[in-house]
């Protein structure tokens, strides 16, 4: 593996001199913004793989599976990578199990479908894909998963997703694990539920489930929902009721704040293992196979949103920097108040100034960083807008009537174009011909 995308660093994106372009592996990122023009996401598909790696080995002494959640980022192209390495899927929608089928038909038996509204047309489509488990949401759920499966005549597997009322420090609208949020059955009455499902020939109960938020940094609540995920099990299994798998969500956070010239104090590799031990703690002496669903923490930090700046203004005290990047292309700062670490792709000398880093957009939301301090820069320079792999594109809208940017995949020496930018006759496509409207 080339040197960047080293488990042990943060990012795959570093200056190689101190007066070069930023760069990705053997990649200038001033050559590829050239090249495929801007906005423009670009990933490190040898840092995705990288930071897979670190889970499949920090679970080697247990049968388990890595289910990647689509939605972190749902570029076919990473799919496929992932798949082609083993990995399984969790999906939350009908489209996303189209994009796994169509990106790695292979997987179907690796897809664990989530989410709390799925309908039965998903249903269906889920059953007939034979996908390895349901993550089922409400009693609900199971019941008309029930009814879908008598009429096909094919058995569900299915899993409780159970809300085990832990709390994890995290944003408020990223926190699922408490009884107040509308994700999972409340694990008191997970038991009764599984007993009563016992009952019926087209369910088969496969495992359970949790997922308690995102962008958690700490082990401690991971390891605390495991436990009472296990206890449940060995209910359970009293009952009767022999549970072959454990899904622990995903959720693990990544360290937004570190920054590109400063100390590297992140370490993958630690925090896959700190997490891995606490589950393992939680889980000991149960003979399951252990599923984890990580988004954020395999593809963030693989990617960067490339921008052009237009131009630099003045108002008053305050300097903005506009890009033709924008809240569309990634929203995070503007629904979260995310940070991401803002760079210069090639630095000019001069000292820091604070900057508030703005797009075109008509909304005051559509700012990248605020008061941000940012070396010297001119229109027509380019930025690099880090950690944006996870939740960027997959956000994206055309809000504004903005094509959507493209997306660039570096394996190696290779650079893949795998998603061509927008056009506006893509956007427009489904409103035309006007003239059917105005009949
Ligand atoms: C969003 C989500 C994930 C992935 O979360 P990350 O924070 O990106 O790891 C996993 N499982 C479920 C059920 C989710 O909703």
């Amino acid at each position: 593996m080339p040197n960047s995308s080293s488990d042990f660093s943060s990012r795959p994106f570093e200056y190689p001199s101190a007066d070069a372009s930023l760069s990705c592996g053997q990649h200038s990122l001033t050559k590829l913004a050239k090249q495929y023009g801007t906005p423009l996401y670009v990933y490190s598909a040898d840092q995705i793989l990288a930071r897979f790696m670190l889970f499949q080995q920090a679970l080697a002494d247990r049968s388990h599976l890595i289910c990647y959640a689509v939605k972190a980022n749902s570029a076919l192209a990473i799919l496929k990578l992932l798949a082609d390495h083993g990995a399984g899927f969790d999906i939350v929608s009908g489209g996303e199990l189209q994009r796994v089928l169509i990106a790695a038909p292979e997987a179907a038996g690796r897809i664990v479908f989530s989410g709390v509204g799925k309908t039965a047309e998903e249903i269906d489509q889920a059953l007939d894909a034979d996908i390895y488990a349901f993550n089922v949401e409400s009693e609900a759920e199971l019941k008309l998963l029930a009814s879908r499966a008598a009429k096909r005549k094919r058995k569900a597997r299915f899993a409780l997703r159970v809300n085990p009322d832990v709390f994890a420090e995290t944003h408020p609208y990223i926190s699922t694990g408490l009884r107040e949020h509308k994700f999972g059955i409340d694990i008191r009455q997970a038991r009764r539920i599984y007993n009563e499902a016992a009952g019926n020939k087209w369910l088969t109960a496969h495992g359970v489930s949790v997922h308690i938020g995102s962008q958690i940094r700490s082990a401690d609540p991971f390891g605390a929902a495991m436990k009472r995920v296990a206890k449940l099990v060995r209910e359970l299994e009293i009952d009767g009721i022999a549970i072959k798998s454990v899904d622990a969500g995903g959720g693990l956070g990544i360290d937004y704040h570190a920054t590109l010239s400063g100390p590297d104090n992140f370490n993958p590799r630690a925090k896959v293992e700190e997490y891995a031990a606490a589950l393992e703690t939680s889980l000991a002496g149960l003979n399951v196979q252990l599923l984890l669903e990580p988004g954020r923490f395999l593809v963030a930090q693989a990617g960067a949103l490339l921008a052009r700046v237009l131009y630099v203004k003045r108002n008053g005290k305050k300097t903005f920097v506009v890009t033709d990047a924008a809240m569309n292309d990634l929203i995070r700062p503007a629904l979260y108040q995310a940070f991401h670490e803002i760079v210069p792709v090639l630095p000019r000398a001069g000292r820091s100034a604070a900057v508030d880093i703005v797009g075109p957009v008509c909304e005051t939301g559509d700012f990248f960083a605020r008061d941000r301090k940012l070396k010297p820069v001119e229109p027509g320079d380019l930025v690099a807008v880090l950690d944006a792999g996870a939740y960027g594109m997959a956000q994206s809208s055309n809000y504004n009537t903005r094509p959507r940017p493209a997306e660039v995949l570096l394996r190696g020496k290779k650079a893949t174009l795998i998603r061509r930018r927008e056009t506006i006759a893509d956007l427009l496509g489904p409103e035309l011909p006007l003239s059917n409207h105005s009949k």
